[in-house]
């Protein structure tokens, strides 16, 4: 059963605080963007998030001295990973094993990679546990200063010193990054470019509601290949609109197509596993790869089925056979029942081929 989470729930965040500034802001090539103008894209933004935005997500609705850390937990899960995934099954496991930063530093690696367990993305764990071992009890509030910590780059600074400690700062992720090269029309500004931009039409009054919205606003209305312009609380000003999609070519991402052979090894009823010491999936067990064969070649060894797994650049092709002798297979086996899997930290390929061999008779009498 779960713990409660300690945390407080701070509703204020939820109201609208309709105050605005009256500076002239200046574009980074020299334009002005009159302040009244800029008020009303403010109020239209709020009104807007007030309206449509995503308030409901926990990590919006933190308050106490833990809740930087719950936005840092949270910025970390949804670094290439859909809020839905990260909502569903990991947010709230992990701030109930680690209510606190303090409580995750007196953790080990294997506890923080099992919470992790189909994540993928691993570092991001093992960062984290660096992290909370170098900052003991809290997280620097400043973005300068959480950028010197593993794993948090300029985005993520700026999100856990906005969203977790209020700060009045801009930063730039994917989402944003559509936005803004859409609402200037810009075909490829640099990320130096837009940080600056998202600077200047920054709402100080209300920073955290300002950037949630705007986060929102890129992954509900401003959509890569379809953006919902007429639903858009930019609309009015954006100089991109009726040819959005020149704004955000997308560069062509260049896949390498691998083919994997991993064998599953019975022995007493046990199945063997290896713990991983390359950088993908250090310290996660995986079922170990077949490094020889037969004269016959790899088609002696009974087959138990083949699936598609995508990693990073890479699309794996994946084939799993029985091996019933370990000299086949990479070395470091370790042997476990099937009712010690559940606690061990396993890659999203090593559950995949888990599912696959559960399905099998000859799996039977030790599942
Ligand atoms: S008006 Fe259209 S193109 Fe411009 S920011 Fe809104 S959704 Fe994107």
């Amino acid at each position: 059963m779960s713990k409660k989470l300690n945390f407080n729930f701070d509703k204020s965040n939820l109201r609208n605080q309709n105050r605005y500034n009256f500076h002239i802001n200046k574009y980074p090539n020299g334009m002005h963007m009159e302040s009244k103008k800029l008020q009303k894209i403010h109020n239209e933004i709020l009104q807007w998030y007030e309206l449509n935005g995503r308030k409901y997500l926990p990590w919006r609705n933190l308050s106490g001295e833990n809740a930087p850390y719950g936005v840092y937990v949270s910025e970390i899960m949804l670094q290439q990973t859909q809020v839905s995934t990260v909502l569903g099954k990991y947010y709230e496991p992990f701030l109930s094993e680690f209510p606190t930063l303090e409580a995750l530093s007196n953790s080990d690696e294997e506890r923080v990679l099992r919470l992790w367990r189909g994540l993928g993305y691993y570092s991001r764990a093992s960062n984290m546990l660096k992290t909370a071992k170098i900052c003991g009890k809290y997280l620097p509030s400043e973005p300068k200063e959480l950028l010197k910590l593993p794993g948090i780059g300029e985005y993520s600074a700026g999100a856990i010193a906005c969203f977790g400690f209020r700060k009045s700062v801009s930063f730039v992720d994917a989402n944003i990054r559509r936005v803004l090269s859409r609402f200037f029309a810009l075909k490829s500004p640099s990320m130096k470019e837009l940080q600056k931009l998202a600077q200047k039409i920054l709402n100080h009054q209300n920073s955290f509601d300002h950037n949630q919205a705007l986060l929102d606003i890129g992954a509900m209305v401003c959509l890569p290949i379809d953006p919902k312009c007429k639903m858009c609380p930019l609309q009015n000003w954006c100089e991109g609109q009726g040819d959005a999609l020149v704004y955000t070519q997308k560069k062509k991402i260049t896949y390498e197509s691998l083919s994997l052979n991993l064998g599953v090894c019975v022995f007493e009823d046990k199945i063997g596993l290896v713990k991983s010491q390359t950088s993908l999936y250090r310290g996660l067990y995986n079922f170990p790869k077949i490094v020889k064969t037969t004269e016959g070649g790899i088609l002696n060894f009974p087959f138990l089925g083949e699936f598609k797994h995508s990693y990073t650049r890479y699309k794996l092709n994946i084939k799993a056979y029985l091996i019933m002798d370990a000299d086949f297979l990479e070395k470091e086996i370790e042997f476990f029942g099937l009712n010690e899997f559940e606690r061990l930290p396993m890659s999203k390929m090593a559950l995949k081929v888990l599912d696959l061999i559960k399905e099998k008779e000859f799996f039977r009498s030790i599942v």
